[in-house]
């Protein structure tokens, strides 16, 4: 008897992110017809990266589309740490401020450890802090890191079942791949965290129900490396001869994967929308203090 065949859903990760996006412009239009200031979040570069410098102007972008306001803090690749960390510092103090976003990477001779731990947990809404990592692997309240927090959301939204889940997540950074295994284990999955020393990648890939790739090494998960139904999430970009590619053979999951992620329009708009969405829960728990 043949199974009946599996049709493909490409998630539209703008059209969610644009949804959410709208409710949460709908909640800071609430506060400002109450009369609260706007949500605001700070934005620090350090050094002329022009990738860093397209990320910041486009979430600056995204805050002003949903009324959040934003200021920039540009300083040149000579800054020392210490300058920014004085700079972390009064932006924390500063009670105008609701969430402080560093662009990473930094330039060499500041350790983005220091600047990270040196944000207030609270104003941390890319989640990357040490104390909001340590509350996620303690089941605690925190912000959640944004891109995985928006994986999430796109698994919720598509209702992919998560409870007693194998999921599967390749890649280990603190950035996306240890969160988001978290986040699936703390949603009842069983987790296993590949990296570039697991053995029989493939073969551990093909028992998943749920596969995240958060690698930047280009297409490398295949066809043959999925399970019959599978949810498969492409958080990595990659440039190939000036195009931007995703971890995943996406075309090569037509007929397998229940649902894929495209390389565009897939997690890329919620991460951004995390973040708004993350600093306007600062600002709210910041209006309650
Ligand atoms: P990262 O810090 O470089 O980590 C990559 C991970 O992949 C590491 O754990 C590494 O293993 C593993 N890996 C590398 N080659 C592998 C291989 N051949 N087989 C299995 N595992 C392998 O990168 P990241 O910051 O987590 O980002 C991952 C990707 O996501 C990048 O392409 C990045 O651009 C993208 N990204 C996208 C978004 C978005 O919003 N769409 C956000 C963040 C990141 P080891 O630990 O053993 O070295």
């Amino acid at each position: 008897m043949s199974s009946s065949p599996i049709e493909t859903v490409i998630v539209d990760g703008l059209a969610l992110a644009n949804e959410i996006r709208d409710d949460l412009a709908q909640r800071i239009k609430a506060h400002r017809e109450a009369g609260r200031r706007a949500p605001c979040l700070a934005v620090v570069l350090v050094g002329d990266d022009p990738a860093s410098a397209s990320y910041i102007k486009g979430k600056q972008r995204a805050c002003a589309r949903i009324g959040m306001d934003s200021v920039e803090h540009r300083h040149p690749a000579s800054t020392g740490e210490k300058e920014l960390l004085d700079l972390v510092d009064g932006r924390n103090r500063d009670p105008g401020i609701d969430g402080i976003l560093v662009q990473l990477p930094l330039p060499e001779g500041v350790r983005a450890n220091a600047v990270t731990e040196a944000l207030s947990p609270e104003k941390d809404v890319d989640g990357l802090s040490p104390v909001n990592q340590g509350r996620l692997l303690l089941g605690e309240p925190s912000h959640r890191a944004c891109t995985p927090l928006g994986v999430m959301k796109i698994l919720e939204r598509y209702a992919i079942p998560l409870e007693g889940a194998r999921a599967v997540v390749i890649g280990r950074s603190a950035l996306v791949g240890k969160p988001v295994s978290l986040l699936l284990q703390q949603a009842n999955a069983t987790v296993t965290m590949c990296h570039s020393r697991t053995a029989d990648l493939p073969g551990t890939c093909r028992e998943a129900d749920v596969l995240v790739a958060a690698v930047g090494v280009p297409r490398l998960v295949q066809r043959d490396w999925v399970k019959p139904g599978a949810a498969v999430i492409d958080v990595g970009v990659s440039q190939v001869e000036g195009k931007l590619v995703g971890d995943v053979d996406t075309e090569g999951m037509q007929g397998v994967a229940r649902i894929v992620t495209p390389h565009r329009r897939g997690v890329g708009p919620m991460t951004v929308t995390m973040l708004l969405s993350n600093t306007l829960d600062a600002y709210e728990a910041h209006l309650g203090e």
